[in-house]
């Protein structure tokens, strides 16, 4: 009988799930790792708690201290569990364009929330740059003292899907996986993956799938970073070459049109038993994109990064699927078929 794990031991260990229609049409064996299922509901919570450990480790986060980020979702949930299964506190910025839900979830997650104004990065009162600055006001004033999470530039994010998402890939595929594909938002699951599979066979290939409205794609194609269109996509999408992303092993670029994410995440849903977010869609569509580019018989995985019920009011929304000039798949408008 186990009677002393704690919510943090129930981070990671996520299944490998496979996809039978990605797998049938391309003739590969393509593999989801079900992130969605760790307990915040998303990869994020790997990062969260490799921050908070590296911290503790090098004794920079004190008893009674706060964590502090600039996040609107996944990482401030995953932070937000960590430090309350440790007895830390948790303050996140957040751009006031954010939906309330996402604040709501932060607040009952624990975190004390400070709304800003959403300006772009370039602005020194952007949400990240306010956090920046909340952190050293609270190191030098709060009891405990504060530590800046900065999941973007902290390559500890890095290095835990290094230490634990990658090793688990390799032991569930028993070393037989081809190739490996996901989207960046910090470029710490792409990267510490994309790692800890070359260590171990230099041979499988690593995959970049970039949403439209991302610089990612050009710079890994063309060694430019140039962004052309726009997403709906949440949590992915990147401008520049983060620290985690730096050194990164990357020999393929897809770029993903949403109308392409959004078919595969409307057909997971209704055939495969799947609700996920929209960057799964991008990461599957470009798990494809490899499957196909390798040839039958390979085995390509990729992250399932978090649930559809996240985005009920986005993805699954008619109403915002037409405002957005997006098809709405029939199952979602589709009448009772019986009425008595
Ligand atoms: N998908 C979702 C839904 C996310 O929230 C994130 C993280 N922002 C990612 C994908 C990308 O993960 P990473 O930050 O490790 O690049």
């Amino acid at each position: 009988m186990q009677t002393n794990a704690s919510v943090l031991d129930a981070i990671g260990h996520t299944p490998l799930i496979k996809l039978r229609r990605a797998s049938e049409e391309t003739g590969c064996t393509i593999l989801g790792k079900a992130e969605f299922m760790n307990p915040g509901g998303s990869v994020k919570d790997r990062a969260a708690l490799a921050i908070v450990e590296d911290a503790l480790q090098r004794g920079t986060l004190q008893p009674g201290g706060t964590i502090v980020e600039g996040t609107a979702g996944n990482t401030g949930i995953g932070l937000c569990l960590v430090a309350s299964a440790l007895g830390f506190k948790t303050v996140i910025v957040i751009p006031d364009t954010q939906s309330q839900e996402k604040k709501d979830m932060l607040r009952l997650s624990g975190a004390e929330l400070i709304e800003v104004p959403a300006v772009p990065y370039s602005n020194p009162n952007n949400y990240v740059k306010v956090s920046a600055r909340v952190a050293e006001h609270l190191g030098k004033t709060a009891p405990g003292g504060a530590i800046w999470a900065n999941q973007f530039d902290n390559v500890a994010n890095r290095e835990g899907h290094r230490r634990t998402t990658g090793p688990e890939i390799w032991e569930q595929t028993e070393g037989a996986v081809d190739g490996f594909v996901c989207a960046v938002g910090t470029g710490g699951t792409l990267a510490g993956i994309g790692q800890a599979l070359k260590e171990r066979n230099s041979k499988i290939r690593i995959g970049l799938a970039d949403p439209m409205g991302a610089s990612l794609f050009n710079f890994y194609a063309h060694g430019e970073l140039k962004s052309e269109g726009s997403s709906i996509t949440e949590g992915i999408g990147q401008g520049r070459i983060t620290a985690n992303l730096e050194g990164a092993p990357v020999d393929h670029a897809y770029q993903i049109e949403d109308t392409e994410a959004l078919d595969i995440v409307f057909d997971l849903a209704e055939h495969e038993g799947l609700l996920l977010g929209g960057s799964s869609g991008i990461n599957v569509a470009g798990a494809m994109r490899l499957a196909r580019e390798l040839g039958p018989g390979h085995t390509i995985v990729t992250i399932l990064c978090d649930s559809g019920a996240r985005y009920q009011s986005k993805l699954f929304n008619p109403a915002f699927l037409k405002s957005k000039g997006l098809p709405v798949p029939a199952w979602l408008v589709r009448p009772p078929s019986v009425s008595l």
